[in-house]
């Protein structure tokens, strides 16, 4: 068989809200695969019944993605192509795929990107904060917890993070970013992004929930929350040594945290150590 015979696997970017933000070529190429595996099948119908595509569904998704490799790569060796879609947005971020992906690669099979809508970068594209550099940290554990502890680590960023948020968890996991990295610390939160309700909000932290605890229909929805990174220190450190520590104490004994701050600037860590007692 040569290579020429051989399918390909589009990965299709699809709509995060308004059905109409989907390339030409994206609905070229999901017209004419020959088969066309979604997360949610029932959900992609919708929007391939608004676009008049009613090429062969099949369902992919977290649980049966390892199961699909060995019929895929047959697929594809057997010349047909195939696309991948997931619910909203781009595939593989922060949804299924990349198993998939990685399996059929290292097979030697050709996987064709088809982009488009992403709510990371539509978030990004809006908000007003720096986009030369960012951190995607995708979901955030579910538990108070681990949520706060992964707040300290991600504040430490000196770029813009990115973390998704659904409806109900956002405001409890925005209290707990305020209590980790402070109340003034700059966030933008941007909701039902390209749908009837999106709204992006914009300010420190605290007056982010201000503008939430007015108005309850700002909990609905889906979000994107932005995190201005942390200033840098005119002490010639990326990171005022002084405020990791403050920070790094919410979570950690002092001993935990003077070992960790020294690994992420480079100082030693008695000096650390002496800063949080400080601070304490
Ligand atoms: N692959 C998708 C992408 O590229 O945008 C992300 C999938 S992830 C499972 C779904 C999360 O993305 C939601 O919980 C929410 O945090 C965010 N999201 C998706 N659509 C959104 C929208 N229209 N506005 C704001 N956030 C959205």
């Amino acid at each position: 068989m040569t290579i020429s015979t051989l399918g390909k696997l589009f990965i299709v970017a699809t709509p995060i809200g308004n059905r109409d933000d989907i390339s030409i070529r994206a609905l070229q190429v999901l017209q004419s695969v020959d088969l066309i595996l979604a997360e949610d099948t029932r959900h992609s119908k919708r929007l391939l019944d608004y676009h008049c595509i009613n090429t062969k569904l099949r369902a992919c998704h977290e649980h049966n993605e390892e199961k699909l490799i060995d019929s895929i790569a047959a697929q594809l060796k057997g010349g047909m192509d195939v696309a991948l879609i997931s619910d909203a947005g781009t595939p593989l971020i922060s949804d299924p795929g990349f198993v998939l992906v990685r399996a059929l690669r290292e097979q030697g099979l050709e996987i064709v990107a088809v982009p488009g809508p992403s709510a990371v970068i539509a978030a990004l594209s809006i908000a007003g904060l720096p986009t030369d550099r960012f951190y995607f940290a995708g979901f955030l554990p579910a538990k108070s917890a681990a949520r706060r502890e992964r707040y300290g680590e991600l504040g430490l960023q000196t770029c813009t993070t990115a973390v998704l948020e659904s409806s109900h968890r956002i405001k409890a996991s925005l209290e707990d970013l305020a209590q980790v990295l402070g109340p003034q610390r700059g966030i933008a939160v941007a909701r039902e992004l390209t749908k009837k309700f999106e709204t992006v909000i914009v300010g420190t932290v605290a007056e982010v929930l201000t503008k939430i605890d007015a108005d309850p229909d700002q909990l609905k929805g889906e979000f994107v929350v932005l995190i201005a990174g942390a200033e840098q220190s005119a002490s010639g450190h990326e990171i005022d040594p002084q405020r990791l520590m403050r920070v790094l104490l919410q979570e950690l004994p002092l001993k935990k945290a003077a070992k960790l701050a020294a690994e992420l600037t480079g100082m030693r860590k008695n000096e650390l150590y002496d800063l949080g007692l400080e601070s304490k």
